[in-house]
């Protein structure tokens, strides 16, 4: 008689879950992929809202550096499945990718939905089984894995099972972190969840946070400390976030942690300090504050208001005037929680995993446990690292798995 295939349950249908599945279900083994929402992948449609930014297109070893100190423990990962191979992936399921003005690599159809059909699909031909409703609680004295559903409690035996749980960001999308205790009672080293990609928290005026939240600050540069990046940003209620603000935001996160610090904004990067200051100089006397902003300093209106909202009524002269367009000085009090966080820092730690991502020094009662995704102890800014770090890990879990289980 031949052996059964042996049986893998996944928990977490989010792009590392998925990813694994596809992977292991192509190598012939039986693969159950649970989660607790209705239906797969939230986040990952959520994330299909801002255009699915799916990876990023520069070169590999530039690419290794967003992911920071967790870079040499993801780089076997993202070498195997590099962003090439992610946008091949998304081509062989009818999406076609393009390199936008960034780097940055979307889906043509500038959606998740269309791809996460196609990609269920093939899931489900490949024998796949999509368990929605199971809310992961741990493990029996027996090593099975222990699920709520309505139905009631489940209990679910498997030969080696892979956590994809994702981080914290965004709880409403089924990801909260309610893991990390179920781990640590098993012995896993979990470093303490924290927002990544977040905004920071700005007192504006009422009089500009009722005229500018939800407006864009275009063609801008961030600088804190030594770091300066270029980019966009976005005024909220409450702050600042977007783009420049994310790139920064693992330094700000720990600054933030103990004092306000000081941002300065450079609201017209291409134009040098002594040319913006001839410019204004220019003026004519009887010019308006605004005018001169609008005119000499080639300012959207948010971008002027800005200013005046650091100098107050009273136009500054001109040199000190450019000075301030090229470097504004803002003060962050704080930054927002996971709640409104693109991604989550903290997670698995990295001692707690071996090479081939299966966790490490649990007890003897339990199966292989192997993890992926958002809940290992990496952060990178946006740009499609985020996901690239995702499909990268699931599949290299994946391929741990088949090795040990002889697949
Ligand atoms: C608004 C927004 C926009 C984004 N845009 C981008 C982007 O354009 N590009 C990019 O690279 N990244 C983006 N991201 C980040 C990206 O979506 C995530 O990094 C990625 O989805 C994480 O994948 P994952 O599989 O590790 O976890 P998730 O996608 O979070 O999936 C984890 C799954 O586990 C399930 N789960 C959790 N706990 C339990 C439990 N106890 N029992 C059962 N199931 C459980 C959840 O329901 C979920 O389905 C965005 C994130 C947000 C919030």
């Amino acid at each position: 008689m031949t052996k059964p295939s042996p049986f893998i349950a996944i928990v977490g249908a989010g792009p590392a879950g998925l990813a694994a599945a596809e992977v292991l279900s192509a190598a012939g083994a039986r693969v159950a992929v649970y989660d607790r929402m209705p239906t797969a992948a939230r986040k990952f449609l959520m994330a299909g809202r801002g255009g699915l930014n799916l990876t990023h297109s520069e070169p590999l070893p530039r690419f290794l550096t967003r992911y920071g100190a967790a870079a040499e423990r993801l780089a076997p990962a993202l070498t195997a499945f590099p962003p090439q191979a992610l946008r091949d992936w998304a081509l062989g399921l009818g999406e076609e990718t393009f390199v936008g003005s960034s780097g940055r690599v979307f889906p043509m159809s500038f959606k998740a939905s269309p791809l996460l059909r196609a990609w269920l699909a093939r899931l489900a031909a490949q024998g796949v089984s999509l368990h929605p409703r199971h809310a992961f609680r741990g493990w029996t004295p027996a090593g099975a894995l222990a699920f709520d559903t309505p139905d009631g409690a489940r209990e679910i035996a498997a030969d080696a099972v892979l956590l994809a749980l994702g981080g914290a960001s965004w709880p409403r999308l089924g990801a909260d972190g309610d893991w990390v205790e179920v781990l640590r009672g098993v012995g896993v080293p979990v470093n303490a969840l924290a927002p990544s990609n977040m905004g920071v928290t700005i007192g504006w005026s009422e009089v500009f946070r009722s005229r500018f939240a939800g407006t864009p600050l275009k063609r801008i540069a961030l600088r804190f400390g030594k770091s300066v990046v270029r980019g966009e940003a976005v005024v909220t209620a409450t702050g600042l976030e977007g783009g420049v603000v994310y790139a920064l935001s693992a330094d700000l996160r720990r600054a933030l942690s103990h004092r306000a610090v000081t941002l300065h904004l450079d609201l017209r990067p291409d134009v040098d300090l002594k040319a913006l200051a001839a410019r204004l100089a220019a003026a004519p006397a009887k010019a308006s504050y605004s005018t001169v902003l609008a005119k000499n300093g080639g300012l959207a209106p948010v971008a002027a208001n800005l200013v005046r909202e650091v100098t107050g009524p009273a136009r500054p002269e001109a040199e000190a005037l450019a000075g301030l367009i090229k470097s504004l000085p803002l003060e962050a009090t704080g930054h927002a929680g996971l709640e409104r966080a693109i991604s989550t820092a903290g997670g698995i730690a990295w001692r707690g995993v071996a090479p081939d991502f299966a966790l490490t020094g649990l007890p003897p009662h339990l199966p292989p446990v192997f993890a992926a995704g958002e809940m290992l102890d990496w952060e990178a800014p946006t740009g499609g690292y985020l996901l690239q770090a995702c499909f990268a890990t699931g599949r290299a879990a994946a391929e741990g798995m088949k090795a040990r289980l002889s697949l």
